[in-house]
């Protein structure tokens, strides 16, 4: 029987996964690593299918760890991508108020920005007609933060994967139905061979609870997973967003809304979304492909509990977010940002994304921050929503920190 053995192995090669290997190159810990994944070829899921946006921290409490790592680790990723010229679109970001009601939270927003250490600028109506005719703001105010960027999330996780290998970390692909053997540091994969460790990082994204609980970890917690469609302008419309456009948020909900990204590289496009609607599966991104109906069902009827309770105001989620995928209420929500969109400038894109969102059944309530959670010789990275990528160096970098004494590689 074939044996690997390693100091560090890492379920998931996502952007997480990806930069614990790096980070522990970079830190000298160990070049003894395998990253383990189920997919023939990494980038799959969420790490290869987001908007690619490098958030610049405006969203997010001051006390969160999403706060403490989402500019450092935009800065270490934008400069990470400029130096190997991956592509980049340092175009900024735009948000502004759909409702004239929701003008105060631009202060809100400008002001968290600033205790997160990023750059904010609230404009009037004159500077947000000179940035982007197109642009409507309810109540003429808008904030602008210059250091959001777009990048292409999947030349970032293949360029990576590339470099890590070449550093000799041992990317083992397609290894689906493995099992864990907590106590023996082992995990058995499905063709019997072994592989052998002295410490475990989780780093399975949407799956990330249910290894943790084959490990006996976090068993109070699962993943909701919310189905994000994109549609994007069609090459010959007139409207051309110079920038990323957001409406303001709402705080309470983890999703930021409707909005226009341009991309980055040879021939942007601009897209739209995007949406958050309850997916029939956590990877079901076509039709019914890869559905999960029992697990959709129950959390359909979750999530009807949460309406009910209406627990962090989540009936205006529903309200104003759920049925996004419907064509004509994705149209007025991109309308409330640029009227002069129709429904002819639009198509659908064939990018689709899978946001999983941590429920805790304890307090019957979404985890809002990242949570990583320990166990024997492991850790667990169970929350790694947006804008962990972003902040994907950083948080390696934090997360070494808090496990590195309990190293002892030999
Ligand atoms: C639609 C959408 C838009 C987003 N937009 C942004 C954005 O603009 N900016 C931003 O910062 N963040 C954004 N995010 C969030 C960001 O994509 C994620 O936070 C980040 O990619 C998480 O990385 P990860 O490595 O944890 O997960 P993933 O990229 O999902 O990687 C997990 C890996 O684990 C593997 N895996 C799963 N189960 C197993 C198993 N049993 N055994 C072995 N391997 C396994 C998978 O194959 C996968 O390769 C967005 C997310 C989505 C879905």
């Amino acid at each position: 029987m074939t044996r690997h053995s390693c100091d560090v192995l890492i379920v998931g090669g996502g952007m997480v996964g990806l930069c614990i290997a790096y980070q522990l190159l970079e830190r000298r810990v160990t070049t003894n690593i395998i990253v383990l994944d189920k997919e023939p070829d990494l980038g799959r899921h969420s790490s290869g299918r987001n908007s690619g946006v490098l958030h610049a921290g405006l969203y997010y409490k001051p006390d969160s760890v999403k706060a403490q790592v989402c500019v450092s680790g935009a800065n270490r990723l934008k400069a990470w991508v400029n130096e190997r010229k991956l592509p980049l679109n340092a175009c900024g970001k735009l948000i502004v108020p759909q409702r004239a009601e929701l003008d105060g939270q631009l202060d809100v927003l400008a002001e968290r920005g600033r205790a997160n250490g990023a750059v904010v600028e609230l404009w009037d109506e004159s500077q947000l007609r000179q940035k982007m005719p197109e642009a409507r703001s309810a109540s003429g105010r808008a904030l602008w933060s210059p250091n959001t960027a777009v990048v292409k999330p999947i030349s970032v996780v293949q360029r990576l994967q590339q470099e890590l290998r070449q550093r000799g970390v041992n990317v083992l692909a397609a290894q689906s139905g493995w099992t864990a053997k907590p106590e023996q540091l082992q995990l058995l994969l499905a063709d019997g061979s072994a592989v052998q460790y002295g410490h475990l990082f989780n780093c399975a994204g949407l799956q990330a609870d249910r290894v943790a609980h084959s490990f006996g970890v976090g068993e109070e917690y699962s993943l909701l997973p919310f189905k994000g469609l994109y549609w994007q302008l069609k090459a010959n419309c007139p409207i051309v967003p110079s920038c990323n456009l957001y409406p303001v948020p709402d705080l309470n909900v983890p999703f930021l809304g409707v909005h226009f990204t341009p991309s980055a590289g040879a021939s942007p496009v601009v897209s739209i979304g995007p949406t958050a609607t309850p997916a029939w599966g956590r990877e079901n991104y076509r039709r019914l492909q890869a559905a999960e109906p029992a697990m959709a069902v129950a959390n359909l009827a979750l999530l009807a509990r949460q309406y009910l309770v209406n627990r962090g105001g989540f009936r205006r989620y529903v309200h104003e977010q759920a049925f996004l995928s419907l064509p004509p209420l994705l149209l007025r929500a991109a309308q409330q940002l640029i009227p002069a969109i129709r429904a002819e400038h639009l198509e659908l894109s064939d990018k689709v994304g899978i946001r999983s969102q941590l429920f805790n059944h304890n307090t019957q309530a979404m985890e809002d921050d990242f949570l990583c959670l320990p166990g024997l010789s492991s850790t667990h990275v169970l929350n790694a929503i947006s804008p962990a990528f972003t902040a994907s160096f950083a948080l390696a970098d934090l997360i070494l920190d808090q496990v590195m004494d309990d190293f002892n590689f030999s």
